[in-house]
């Protein structure tokens, strides 16, 4: 049993020739939107991976809700613990998507996912308690994630924190960490250490492990991933795809390493099955309906 808690958002996705830059209008040429959210997609992936998820989000009392409700229900996903805004909308993000180089930029409007309270995050302790593993991210308000965070750790819960997108953490909820997943350039603004060598991400690691985190991943796009124990360190190569769609990688990788983790798979092994999780998905548009079932992913690793 697993935990995810994090965003929702309706991805509103446009593909483009190439982004605009301020002031500037492009023509499009196709629009696509569809469930989305970090916290949501990794819930997903892992969920479709084969993990036992109970997701949390919070959404609105609106038709973008009833995306994630809808999404959650096709997929037989425990909607119980989604908290719910009686005043703030749900949730969007505005995606554009170079068809050229497939490079995006987002703006994301994060609505009720930026309103949870703390007796919210009280109420979800029993929950946190019966998880091996939490895994959060830092797109709902910080003190959400500090405190859900602070719970798991309390309770012994394995904390694996994505730290997407990007925000100065404390050292404090550094600390209580157990598998920190930033990519490249997460890691060079967290630690100060630009990420281009092998050594560089040592150092990186080195920094993490000065504030508590026990165990350094750090996602290098499609060169992989990086991972340092303390004890143990080397990187798992990806796998070598044709990339339409690289928006929710991320997502699509800490999806599949926590479903992986949660059967017992050691880190290494976990880090090679989200890879492979993960280049599934760069192979589709969307970020939610993206993410490969467990049956794609066994048969492209056993190819
Ligand atoms: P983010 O999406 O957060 O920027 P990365 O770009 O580091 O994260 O990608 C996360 C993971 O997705 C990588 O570690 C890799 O497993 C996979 N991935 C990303 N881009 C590609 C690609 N072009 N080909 C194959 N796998 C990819």
């Amino acid at each position: 049993k697993v935990t995810v808690f994090g965003s929702f958002v309706v991805d509103l996705m446009g593909r483009t020739p190439h982004l605009p830059a301020a002031g500037e209008t492009v023509k499009g040429t196709v629009f696509k939107m569809g469930p989305g959210g970090k916290g949501f997609n990794q819930g997903v992936a892992a969920h479709k991976a084969g993990a036992d998820v109970t997701m949390v989000t919070k959404l609105g009392r609106d038709a973008f809700a009833d995306i994630a409700l809808n999404t959650m229900n096709e997929l037989h996903m425990d909607t119980g613990r989604v908290l719910y805004s009686e005043t703030t909308e749900t949730g969007c993000a505005l995606i554009m998507v170079d068809e050229n180089s497939s490079q995006n930029e987002i703006v994301v409007i994060l609505g009720a996912c930026n309103t949870i309270t703390d007796q919210e995050v009280d109420s979800l302790e029993d929950l946190v308690a019966r998880s091996e593993y939490l895994l959060t991210q830092l797109e709902t308000n910080v003190s959400s994630v500090e405190r859900i965070v602070d719970i798991a750790y309390r309770k012994g819960v394995k904390v694996i924190l994505n730290t997407a997108p990007v925000q100065p953490v404390s050292d404090d909820l550094l600390g209580k960490i157990d598998l920190i997943t930033p990519n490249e350039v997460e890691a060079e603004i967290l630690t100060g250490i630009k990420v281009d060598s092998e050594e560089a991400a040592d150092k990186a690691a080195d920094w993490f492990f000065s504030k508590g985190v026990k165990n350094v991943l750090i996602t290098l796009g499609q060169r992989g991933v990086y991972i340092n124990t303390g004890e143990k360190k080397g990187i798992i190569p990806a796998y070598k795809v044709e990339a339409v769609d690289t928006t929710g990688a991320g997502d699509a990788f800490n999806g599949g390493l926590l479903a992986a983790l949660a059967e017992g798979k050691n880190l290494w092994e976990a880090a090679d099955f989200a890879n492979a999780l993960a280049a599934l998905s760069v192979q589709k548009i969307g970020t939610t309906p993206s993410m490969p079932v467990r049956e794609e992913i066994d048969a492209f690793m056993a190819a």
